[in-house]
């Protein structure tokens, strides 16, 4: 196929990125040979780039079909923000601004044109036959798995799809999905009619996602404790029922986190604000049912909580599978209570269906062993979608070794028996202090002549409390209620003290484990200029009103903070700093950089990067063509824009930007086509939120401005 541009060119100055990752290269290949290709890659693989890369690559436009509006809406948006053409088409445009679209297609102005599967192939297939008398390069099928009744996600709609082969023989689909068994698989070939398809498949390893589980007991400490630790990532928190995501996020928030609950039970505006809020890192905590995550981008969620256990494997891989997206290391921590266990098998019972009954209750099974296996949990995950893995992944609890049982029977006689000297009344840490032979007044005079006296100097204090939750854990002791919890013996105690039983516990974690992102393996970044330099990112986020994620990922951010870019030449060379994005953004994070180099004086460190082999980024001028001429000649004769659009057989929006190319030109003047007051609200507007979208605009301006008077004044602005 007639190619633009090379990929690997397309990579670094538009995106930003260095090389391509997994099979991105061979998959862009396929393509780029006019060739079908069906791709299985886990989410946060980088299946967006095998279309997008060769979007720009190729001559026409890439239509990509893709289920949900705010995916759509978000996709967009970010490749805007790389200075990438790109639109898409929905029922919530009005029909001037769909006809404006239909014009930028027509005149081959959009390289992306993102719509729903209803929108291609509905209405009397109106759109499927327009794309028809326009050159169309490539169909991207995206969650390709909703085609199939197989898959978990059936989208009737989907079905249709089936139809594009056949109308466009020559043209290739590349179909994309994140979750695909055999079965699934197949499915989407057939169904799809693709032609001498090549398969692309991937690992589902996901390896920067670190699982753990931990007992759920006394969890809502441990629960502060971590997100104390991890105050200025973002996260999302799943429970089982809508009650409990609303008083967990209550009390959350009073113990001073920006948590908020998300479930189907709220009103749809109040779930789109705090969806919206999320993504814009204005609350960091997302305490929700599984309703929330469908469809979410977020690429910075660096934790996912699991506080009631998951019905099965499928749906815990897919929740843990949104941390990370972005490839830094995250979290997948699940608290394990033998209690959801009971419940959730009374909700696997379907009435008058034993087989689903059957099935259901496996597959709860599976999880269950999941959270109780002493092996690598990594492994697990993977035998269970039927890859192969090795024993020891070193990044789970398990592999970690947080969990290697020991013979701990003298620690347990030790702690139990001083239990039973202070007639069962007293709490874990007062305990310890007299273990621990505390001088502290606080410790009575009776019980500093105690034979468990200082029996326990051998153990920290942080030892001892985790065997104390060890014993707890295992039914060794029991926990009174009340305000002042005391610690009491039970019958598996009695059975260590007095019949000497053996008690195994788990050993307390060799050493804190402090993760650090993956970069941080081989340089060592600055923290403080990362929370700043994220701090800017929020800011700039909130005055455009977009996600933070999306004007640059968090290992964007880490990237500057480990290499310090000093000059503007050594931007091309950061991660996720493509032509478009160094112009806008450029001099605020490397001014940022600089300052605090200066401040702490340091040096660049550059060179570590290795050769430096980017071209510097270069904008392309806007030129006069035929079209704009020809409109422009019209528009001096005395016609009116309505009148040329209908001459012409365009719309009016696309007249207004042939003529605002004259307004920059100094040919025409401004205020023959917008009022005054009304300039100066746009001008305004586009000071506070960027000049990227035009609906972004759109919606922070009075109604009565249209999208005309917007892009004319905006075309009439001089270059950034
Ligand atoms: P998926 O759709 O498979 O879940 P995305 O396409 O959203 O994943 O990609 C996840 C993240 O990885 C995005 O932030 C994307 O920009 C980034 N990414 C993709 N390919 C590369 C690459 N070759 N180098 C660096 N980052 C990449
Ligand atoms: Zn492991």
């Amino acid at each position: 196929m007639q190619t633009i541009d090379s990929p690997a060119h397309i990579l670094q100055t538009i995106f930003g990125y260095d090389s391509f990752r997994h099979n991105q290269k061979e998959i862009i290949d396929q393509v780029l040979d006019g060739k079908d290709a069906l791709v299985l890659m886990p989410t946060g693989g980088g299946k967006s780039l095998c279309y997008q890369v060769p979007a720009l690559c190729l001559p026409g436009v890439t239509v990509v079909v893709s289920p949900l509006i705010a995916l759509m809406k978000d996709q967009v948006d970010a490749l805007v923000l790389s200075g990438v053409k790109a639109a898409f088409l929905n029922s919530t445009q009005s029909s001037s601004e769909q006809a404006y679209l239909s014009d930028q297609l027509k005149n081959n102005e959009l390289k992306l044109i993102y719509v729903a599967p209803e929108r291609l192939v509905g209405q009397d297939k109106q759109f499927l036959q327009f794309l028809k008398t326009i050159p169309v390069s490539l169909f991207a099928i995206d969650e390709a798995h909703c085609i199939s009744q197989w898959g978990h996600d059936f989208r009737p709609e989907y079905r249709v799809l089936g139809e594009l082969k056949g109308t466009f023989p020559d043209t290739p689909i590349i179909a994309l999905t994140a979750t695909a068994d055999g079965l699934t698989k197949k499915d989407i070939l057939l169904q799809l009619n693709l032609k001498a398809p090549k398969v692309f498949e991937n690992s589902f390893n996901r390896p920067n996602i670190f699982y753990t589980v931990k007992p759920k007991r006394g969890h809502y400490e441990e629960l502060v404790d971590y997100l104390e630790a991890h105050k200025n990532d973002s996260g999302i928190i799943y429970c089982l029922s809508r009650a409990a995501t609303e008083k967990l996020a209550e009390d959350l928030v009073e113990d001073g986190f920006q948590a908020a609950a998300y479930h189907a039970g709220l009103e749809k505006n109040l779930r789109d604000e705090r969806q919206d809020l999320f993504l814009k890192d204005e609350i960091k905590i997302m305490v929700a049912t599984i309703a929330f995550g469908m469809g979410i981008n977020k690429s910075n969620v660096r934790f996912v909580i699991h506080v009631d256990l998951p019905k099965n494997i499928e749906g815990y891989y897919q929740e843990t599978g949104r941390a990370g997206r972005d490839g830094l290391n995250s979290d997948a921590l699940l608290f394990f209570g033998a209690g959801d266990v009971i419940k959730l098998k009374s909700f696997a019972q379907v009435e008058g269906n034993e087989e689903q009954t059957k099935i259901l209750l496996k597959k709860l099974d599976k999880m269950v062993q999941f959270c109780e296996t002493k092996r690598c949990r990594r492994k697990y995950l993977l035998n269970y979608f039927g890859e192969t893995a090795s024993d020891n992944c070193g990044s789970c609890d398990v592999c970690l070794g947080s969990r290697t049982l020991v013979d701990a029977t003298l620690i347990a006689q030790k702690f139990l028996s001083a239990v039973a000297r202070m007639n069962e009344k007293f709490g874990a840490g007062y305990i310890i202090d007299v273990l621990r032979g505390s001088n502290s007044e606080k410790i009575r005079a009776e019980h500093k002549k105690l034979t468990v006296y200082g029996i326990g100097k051998d153990l920290s204090k942080d030892e001892w409390h985790h065997y104390a939750k060890e014993l707890l854990y295992e039914d060794y002791l029991q926990q009174s209620n009340g305000e002042y919890p005391v610690l009491q013996l039970t019958e598996k105690s009695k059975a260590v003290l007095f019949r000497a039983e053996k008690a195994f516990l788990n050993e307390p974690a060799k050493q804190v484990i402090v993760k650090e992102p993956i970069i941080y393996q081989q340089h060592a970044y600055e923290k403080e200029l990362f929370e700043n330099l994220k701090k800017l990112r929020n800011q700039i986020a909130h005055e455009e009103n977009i996600p933070a994620y999306i004007i640059f990922s968090d290992s964007s951010l880490l990237d500057l903070s480990t290499y310090l870019p000093l000059k503007r030449s050594d931007l091309p060379n950061i991660s996720g700093f493509g032509a478009f994005k160094i112009v806008r953004y450029g001099n605020a994070f490397l001014e940022m950089v600089q300052d605090y180099c200066i401040e702490q004086k340091i040096a660049t460190r550059m060179d570590l990067k290795g050769p430096q082999k980017r071209k510097p980024p270069r904008i392309v001028k806007e030129k006069e063509t035929d079209t704009k001429k020809l409109s422009y000649e019209q528009y001096q004769k005395g016609n009116s824009i309505e009148a040329i659009a209908e001459a012409r057989g365009l719309s009016p929006a696309t007249i207004e930007s042939h003529l605002s190319f004259y307004i920059h030109q100094g040919k025409l003047s401004l205020d023959e086509f917008v009022k005054h007051p009304h300039q100066e609200l746009i001008k305004k507007a586009a000071e506070k939120h960027g000049r990227l979208s035009l609906r972004i605009l759109k919606d922070n301006l009075p109604d009565n401005i249209s999208y005309g008077s917007i892009r004319m004044v905006l075309n009439s602005l001089p270059a950034d």
